[in-house]
């Protein structure tokens, strides 16, 4: 089976890229410790990646989660015992919603012939983050500070940035994707998406002055693209608002979208 590859973005900062999902996550290496930045889609997926992990460093790590999300956090399980950190929301998710999410995507993996990763994930035991941010948190891995910010509600209402101020970088999480000749996706806006706040999130990213941004999905990105996506938002979120209003019909909207017209009309609910 095709599996990551890493890529090396900043002096011991790694990306682990995959062609399911276009999932990218995170390495950190430290002298004492390192940092894995979300652990994919189920136990399977999180065991090749601490076994990739294990291919780069001997350090302990810690887990940090960007978001509840299935493919962010259901590979959790293969990486303990460790510290897992996420924001308080975050755990308060999976401890209400990540049964019936790990219900729902074993079901859409079964519909889509896929039953081998549907046993998988339906296989998964959730683990609760043991380690919660309300706003900021600060990591010491030896050496190195790694800052965890909640950067308010976006792409879900528990969003983590990770950021590493020696080497300029932040993980963004789904708050940036990077799909192909594009950002968004229709699947970057659900039920816990909070569309009006989503544009202020992505200018805290902005103002950590990063040089490289890493999407949930999708290849790194550098400020320029972090700063379109951010206008780009906040035209949506005035259209949705415009739409709700009364004041725009929802076909003007699409045609007036800086989006596609199946993310639009994701977005606008
Ligand atoms: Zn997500």
């Amino acid at each position: 089976m095709a599996e990551g590859r890493w890529l090396e973005i900043a002096d011991g900062v790694l990306v682990r890229r995959y062609t399911e999902l276009d999932l990218s996550v995170g390495l950190v290496l430290a002298d004492h410790g390192c940092l894995v930045i979300d652990t994919r889609g189920d136990a399977a997926q999180g065991a090749e990646l601490a076994a990739a992990v294990r291919e780069v460093t001997s350090l302990p790590w810690t887990v940090a989660i960007t978001h509840a999300h299935f493919d962010h956090s259901f590979g959790t399980a293969a990486l303990l015992p460790c510290e897992v950190w996420a924001h308080e929301r975050c755990r308060a998710a999976l401890e209400a919603e990540g049964a019936a999410q790990r219900e729902r995507w074993a079901q859409h993996y079964r519909t889509e012939g896929e039953p081998g990763v549907a046993a998988a994930i339906a296989a998964t035991d959730i683990v609760l983050p043991d380690r919660l941010v309300t706003t900021t948190a600060e990591l010491d891995l030896g050496g190195r500070r790694v800052l965890l910010t909640h950067p308010g509600p976006g792409h879900t209402g528990h969003d983590l940035l990770v950021h590493i101020p020696d080497a300029a970088v932040v993980f963004a999480g789904d708050l940036v994707e990077h799909a192909p000749g594009g950002s968004f996706t229709a699947e970057s806006f659900g039920p816990d998406t909070d569309l009006g706040h989503w544009p202020a999130a992505l200018d805290r990213i902005l103002q950590l002055r990063p040089r490289v941004v890493v999407p949930g999905h999708g290849e790194p990105v550098e400020l320029a693209f972090v700063v379109a996506a951010r206008d780009d938002l906040a035209d949506l979120a005035a259209l949705r608002a415009a739409v709700r209003a009364g004041e725009l019909t929802t076909a003007r909207a699409l045609t007036r979208s800086p989006f596609p017209a199946d993310v639009t009309t994701a977005a606008l609910g």
